[in-house]
């Protein structure tokens, strides 16, 4: 683990009469050696994901090499996946999975994007070709009670052509009907249970209605990770009354990115957090700075920051209620070494409007009247000089209001840099939301590491919760690493 660092790095932002250099320190090289032990990951998935396969080998030889000693690790947060499920446990099986389907449909209930369609694939098909009876449950949109306009009718066909099998679709997610077309599901079939939040019993987790989803099947897989942070029926109660209940794959990769290689990364590890407002990322910035040797700050809340500093910030976007927040956040840095920089230069605008007027000006000279809408060139080089140091990098929340073309310099330039860097064998993590928007937009999701399927749920992995969606399924084995 012998890393050096040997990017440039300050905590703050220089005041208008320093330079940017003068103000740099260099991080201690042996701060990266006193991190913390290894964690464990679930590994158990990799079998099935060839990229993942990858990278968990991948960090199972640099976690092998760059221990002095031996290190044991039991993995805290793996659960039991159902890639270890095989033939003998399978076969003949009724198995509940909840996946999440909640794709968009057009005005005429056509899919725009079949990505969770797809994502869900892997562990249906692993399931089918062990021979087991699928009852396949998800929710879409937000319903109140039955309503035909969120049917997942307009879902089977896409999901047939992917599984290479006619999928059957029940009119209901329980009852004698159910029960019935459960009954005549063939070894190796596909049941689309009917939108599971036109029960209102799903979100509010009645023990009585994930009986009965439960009573359908023989045993239970969660694959819905974005619907994994909330206790409801299909994702937590059911787990109750179905032995095992184990991770689906692409809940056990989400798992094995944002926890396992988060908590045990390749140092040097950088965590970039940007987006509107610091008041929604504290606890994503407050958990990661217990992790990480680098802090990118962009977006929104840098301005925050700033002011919490003493500068003048125009009419960029600040949370008056955060500055004392802003600044013990400063100081934990600080006292934790962890490198914490905020950008430079800034592109201003004078008004928040696609084709407002702008210019670039260092962080310490925003005129009255005109508002921070992206990072600079300066913060950018900055940026990307220090993540050229780093072996692990995750990303949430884009450094400018990329939704507007003039503004999006600073993100789409972070998005190619951690294209570059993926290029270069480090692991870049994009954790939810705007900035998998960003990386697709940029057309460089592909070449990343891990895109994070979920926004919520991967937002409440990073702030350190464990979620309850997980928490309810079988551990894993432990395992040695
Ligand atoms: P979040 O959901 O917190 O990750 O925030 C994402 C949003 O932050 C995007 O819609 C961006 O337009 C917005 N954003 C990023 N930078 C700024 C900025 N400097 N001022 C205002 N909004 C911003």
């Amino acid at each position: 683990m012998a890393s050096t660092a040997a990017s440039p790095a300050f905590c703050g932002i220089p005041k208008a009469s320093t330079s940017t250099s003068a103000a740099r320190a260099s991080i201690p090289a042996t701060r990266f050696l006193a991190k913390n032990p290894l964690r464990g990951l679930g590994f158990s998935a990799a079998a099935a994901e060839p990229l993942l396969s990858h990278h968990v080998a991948t960090k199972l030889r640099s976690f092998g090499s760059s221990s002095a000693k031996p290190v044991r690790g039991v993995a805290s947060m793996a659960k039991k996946s159902v890639g270890d499920l095989t033939a003998a446990d399978l076969k003949g099986k009724k198995v509940f999975v909840r996946a999440d389907l909640n794709v968009p449909l057009d005005d005429n209930q056509n899919i725009t994007d079949d990505t969770r369609i797809r994502a869900a694939v892997p562990t249906i098909k692993h399931l089918i070709s062990n021979g087991a009876k699928v009852i396949l449950s998800t929710h879409l949109g937000r319903p109140k009670g039955v309503t035909p306009k969120y049917s997942l009718a307009p879902l089977v066909p896409r999901l047939s052509e992917l599984l290479g099998i006619q999928v059957v679709k029940a009119d209901d997610c329980i009852g004698p009907e159910v029960e019935k077309l459960v009954a005549s599901l063939p070894e190796g079939g596909v049941l689309l249970l009917e939108n599971v939040r036109f029960y209102k019993e799903e979100e509010k987790n009645e023990p009585e209605f994930a009986k009965k989803l439960a009573s359908l099947a023989d045993l239970y897989v969660n694959d819905a990770f974005g619907t994994a942070h909330r206790a409801h029926a299909s994702t937590e109660g059911v787990t109750k009354f179905l032995k095992p209940s184990v991770a689906g794959f692409l809940l056990q990769k989400e798992l094995d990115y944002l926890v396992g290689a988060v908590s045990s990364p390749k140092r040097p590890f950088a965590a970039i957090v940007g987006g509107s407002k610091v008041s929604s990322k504290i606890g994503v910035i407050e958990s990661l700075l217990e992790k990480c040797d680098i802090l990118l700050l962009g977006g929104g809340m840098i301005f925050t920051f700033y002011k919490a500093q003493g500068l003048s910030v125009g009419s960029s976007l600040v949370e008056e209620d955060k500055l004392e927040l802003a600044t013990s956040l400063l100081e934990k840095a600080k006292a934790k070494g962890v490198s914490l920089l905020l950008p430079t230069d800034v592109v201003i605008a004078d008004k928040f409007a696609p084709d407002a007027n702008s210019k670039v000006v260092p962080a310490s000279a925003i005129p009255d009247g005109w508002m921070g809408l992206d990072i600079g060139p300066d913060s950018v080089k900055t940026f990307s000089d220090a993540l050229e140091t780093t072996k692990t990098v995750i990303w949430n929340g884009p450094m400018g209001v990329f939704e507007f073309d003039k503004f999006a310099v600073g993100t789409e330039a972070i998005a190619n840099k951690l294209a570059e860097l993926s290029g270069k064998g480090v692991t870049t993590i994009i954790g939810g939301g705007d900035s998998v928007a960003a990386v697709e937009k940029v057309g460089v999701a592909s070449v990343m590491s891990h895109i994070s399927t979920g926004g919520g749920a991967s937002l409440e992995l990073l702030e350190g919760k464990e979620l309850p969606g997980v928490l309810a399924l079988d551990e894993a084995t432990p395992v040695a690493v």
